[in-house]
């Protein structure tokens, strides 16, 4: 509805602002003939005043000069007011292309925010809704005793460290929405991706996951602490869905304009038929959910293409189910 109201409001203003400057134009531009016929008609008058014909009363001249002059006139505001009218239809074509243009990125930057907060409350909904019920029901047992409210809170504890997590990540989320301004700078990418695995490397070794590296001196222009949140969700990831002992690769490199950094994993692998969703915002493939019970929201490769995109880079995964994935970024080098 609002935006249906400046939607019209900005078509007006365009159109207002088209026909005033076209009015100001033919009302400059009928004076100007009006004034230049007039004089023309005066000179001719003058001359055949000096030089009379015979036969031809120079009051009769007077006359025609005036009816020529009306003629005129009408003729030019019947033009004018044609041409005003060609220019109305014109400025409504334009006005509304110029609002759909002007109008669109606000509207699907709005809707963005609406689906994300309606996707964010369903999701924090459903700790809440636990915490709710089991409080409840403890509520109305009157056998509760000490042991019964030491349970529950355990329990809510852990849906309360749910909700941060959760929190954390949607905080995440919205502070790289629609970042049109990152601040990039030159900075290596192998330091970039060592400071990454350096905060997973504790999952790592619970898992006895080993790593096998090959990182290039690549420079990159970029946001550091930014870029090193999107290799932690992807080592993170890589980590989480790999089984105990198996092996992870990372190798960052030159290719022409670009710098690569390939991670490739001997986990679960994901399915063709979840490819195309993985990047979306709290998609998580059935694998992942309920199989394997591996922790997580679904936020995470979303946070990464947000970053990944804002840097005017591309993120890609590939995957063989049972055998493994391989997520590559690819961003501008210095
Ligand atoms: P989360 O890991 O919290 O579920 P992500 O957005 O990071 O959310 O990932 C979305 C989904 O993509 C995951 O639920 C999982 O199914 C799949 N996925 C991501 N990375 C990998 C990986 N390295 N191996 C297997 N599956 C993965």
């Amino acid at each position: 509805m609002t935006f249906k109201s400046a939607y019209t409001k900005l078509i007006i203003f365009y159109m207002a602002i088209v026909m005033c400057i076209s009015l100001t134009f033919s009302v400059v531009l009928y004076q100007m003939a009006a004034s230049e016929l007039g004089r023309g008609l005066g000179r001719q008058t003058r001359a055949i005043r000096d030089m009379p014909l015979p036969g031809f009363p120079f009051s009769d001249l007077e006359r025609i000069r005036l009816e020529e002059i009306n003629q005129s006139s009408h003729n030019l505001e019947f033009q004018l007011l044609y041409f005003n009218l060609i220019i109305l239809a014109a400025a409504a074509a334009v006005s509304h292309l110029l609002t759909r243009y002007t109008l669109r990125p606000i509207e699907e930057s709005v809707d963005r925010q609406n689906r994300f907060t309606a996707d964010a409350s369903h999701e924090l909904r459903t700790p809440l809704a636990a915490m709710k019920a089991e409080i409840e029901v403890a509520l109305r047992d009157k056998q509760f005793n000490v042991t019964d409210a030491h349970k529950i809170l355990q329990s809510n504890l852990e849906e309360i460290d749910k909700l941060t997590i959760l929190s954390n990540a949607l905080l995440e989320l919205a502070r790289y929405q629609d970042k049109e301004r990152i601040d990039l700078k030159s900075a290596s990418l192998p330091d970039i991706i060592i400071e990454a695995y350096e905060k997973v490397a504790v999952l790592a070794e619970a898992k006895e996951i080993e790593f096998e590296n090959v990182l290039e001196p690549v420079k990159i222009k970029g946001d550091a602490q930014m870029l090193t949140e999107l290799f932690i969700i992807l080592l993170d990831n890589a980590i989480k869905y790999s089984p105990n002992k198996s092996k992870i690769n990372i190798n960052v490199f030159q290719k022409d304009h670009f710098a690569e950094v390939v991670i490739k994993d001997q986990g679960m692998g994901i399915k063709a038929s979840d490819m195309p969703h993985i990047f979306g915002r709290f998609y998580r493939a059935d694998s992942s959910r309920s199989k394997n019970k591996v922790d997580g929201y679904g936020l995470g490769l979303s946070i990464a293409k947000q970053i990944v995109d804002s840097h005017k880079g591309t993120i890609f995964a590939t995957s063989t189910p049972g055998k493994g994935s391989t997520f590559t970024v690819k961003l501008s080098v210095t």
